[in-house]
């Protein structure tokens, strides 16, 4: 998964302060005005992207720990923890 970094204009890879005519620098712009298609909110400069729709890579994130791993419970799960013990008299 490709990660794409909106720069912040006047860094090192963003794109011109104010208005300019470079390809690049209305794309980077154009991008931080895009919405994030997870949460809604506009990316906007600094912001870590990715995917397809775009989506703010912690949103990403987000979404593949709920539906990536069955191995994570959710943190308020009542029953975690138990069922730590029950294995322990397994052996005779
Ligand atoms: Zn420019
Ligand atoms: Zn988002």
């Amino acid at each position: 998964m490709s990660v794409i970094t909106i720069f912040t204009p006047g860094m090192p890879g963003g794109p011109c302060r104010g208005s300019c005519n470079h390809t690049k620098c209305h794309t980077l712009r154009a991008m931080s005005e895009e919405q994030c298609f997870y949460c809604g909110l506009r990316f906007g400069f600094g912001a870590k992207i990715t995917g397809e729709p775009s989506m703010h890579l912690r949103c990403a994130q987000t979404i593949a720990a709920r539906s990536g791993a069955p191995a994570t419970h959710p943190i308020n799960d009542p029953a975690a923890g138990h069922q730590v013990g029950d294995r322990r008299g397994d052996k005779h």
